[in-house]
């Protein structure tokens, strides 16, 4: 047995510096910051998780909807850098990938003969929200999750955020980490200006309990310009995308609310002129088998796609405290820049090193905030940028409607 120095010291306050024990830091780094997680879908729990790993023991997760945890979703695409950060986290792969292929395969119906039916190879894997949410949720200790608790706002007080909640409750926090999604209270409050403006199509979705015999990659459909059909293999059939022009008007008519009050449909929003129309359009684009696929799906949802102009920060100082936006809360990518996902878990990622240079290294916490925006900031900027590109060229978004 080695012999314990410190053993021989009295108890003391943290924080408090032994000369030639501590490193000379501030005493104030010493301190583990309070840091609230506002959403517990993905992004959320990716940098909860990967700040309990790095030593913050003060991290909360509040997260608005109380069922949550039997929500469900469909396919989601990783890229490699968001498959390493899981990786480091300790989850195997093969609990949330269930079809390890690596490609996706292309039929279109129009332009050089030699693009019409392609098979590229995608730099990652394939998962479905359902799955890599209960992959990450299992794995966060009890009590750090609360249900049901949605922000309403923040202030600063004493000098530090301070959250208020719809439920009337308070938490103050040292660092808020919005990680709430495509309608985020976080860019409501520090980045306004922002507002989200509907694209002029849908993404109509459908869960199938079959799947197609010939079905083993990502197939993408594009039989003539302003249609395309994604089709992915999941756990018990397939997933499908089918993105279809309408106005916000037809949107309305179709799901109760317009594009940016109703950002998502669930089943029971799905009207039943939504559900013929959507079957008109695969028995008049698509294959046999596939028409077929669409109708006979009854767990159908839809999104409004929705645009949201670049972002030009990422973290906000709140008194001496901070807040900062990550994942869809920082920018929604449209789906077919398919780096939703990606982009968060590698924000989260960057956000926590930028942390632990602060509490470890007694790095300036604004400085590494800031080298955290650096990194990050242009990928999230060309990907939303990325998606009217993609979608012009597909003949989606007429851009002409869009209250
Ligand atoms: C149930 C569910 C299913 C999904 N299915 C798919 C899918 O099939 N395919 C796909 O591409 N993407 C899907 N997504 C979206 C996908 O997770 C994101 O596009 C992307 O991966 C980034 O995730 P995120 O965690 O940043 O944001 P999101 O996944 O949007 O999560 C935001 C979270 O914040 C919570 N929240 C929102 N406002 C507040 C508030 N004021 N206070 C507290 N909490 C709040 C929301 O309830 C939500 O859980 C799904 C999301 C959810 C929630």
């Amino acid at each position: 047995m080695g012999h314990h120095e410190h053993d021989h010291h009295p108890p003391m306050p943290p924080g408090t510096l032994v000369a030639g024990h501590l490193p000379a830091i501030p005493a104030l780094v010493r301190r583990r910051p309070r840091i609230a997680v506002v959403g517990g879908s993905l992004t959320g729990p990716v940098l909860a998780l990967l700040l309990i790993q790095a030593g913050f023991d003060q991290v909360a997760v509040y997260e608005a909807n109380p069922d949550l945890p039997t929500a469900t979703g469909g396919v989601l695409s990783l890229e490699h850098t968001a498959l390493d950060v899981l990786d480091r986290l300790d989850i195997a792969q093969h609990e949330y990938v269930k079809d390890g292929f690596e490609t996706i395969t292309q039929i279109r119906g129009y332009g050089p003969h030699d693009q019409r039916h392609r098979r590229r190879t995608y730099p990652g894997r394939f998962t479905t929200w359902t799955l890599l949410h209960h992959a990450l949720a299992a794995r966060l200790p009890t009590g750090v999750v609360q249900h049901g608790r949605r922000i309403a706002d923040m202030t600063a007080e004493r000098g530090r955020p301070m959250l208020h909640f719809t439920d009337g409750g308070r938490e103050p926090a040292d660092l808020v980490a919005y990680c709430d999604g495509r309608t985020s209270v976080g860019r409501r409050l520090l980045d306004p200006a922002r507002r989200l403006h509907y694209a002029g199509y849908i993404a109509h979705r459908g869960t199938a309990s079959t799947r197609p015999d010939d079905l083993d990659d990502f197939q993408r459909w594009e039989p003539c310009p302003g249609v395309q059909f994604n089709l992915a293999p999941v756990p018990g059939g397939a997933d499908w995308i089918f993105f279809l022009n309408a106005t916000a008007q037809q949107y309305t008519d179709w799901f109760g609310a317009p594009p940016r009050q109703r950002v998502y449909a669930t089943t029971a929003q799905v009207s039943p002129a939504a559900r013929d129309h959507v079957d008109a359009q695969a028995a008049a684009h698509l294959p046999a088998h596939l028409a077929d696929l669409v109708h006979a799906t009854s767990g159908r949802a839809a999104l409004p796609v929705l645009d949201i102009a670049p972002p030009t920060r990422m973290a906000w100082p709140v008194g001496d405290g901070h807040a900062c936006l990550l994942g869809d809360a920082l920018a929604p990518p449209r789906a077919h820049t398919a780096r939703g996902a990606v982009n968060g878990i590698e924000q989260a990622d960057g956000l926590v090193t930028a942390l632990r240079q602060h509490t470890r290294h007694g790095a300036d916490l604004t400085g590494a905030l800031l080298g955290w925006r650096r990194r990050h900031l242009l990928t999230a900027v060309a990907a939303v940028r990325q998606g009217p590109t993609i979608g012009a060229r597909l003949g989606l978004g007429t851009r002409i409607d869009r209250p």
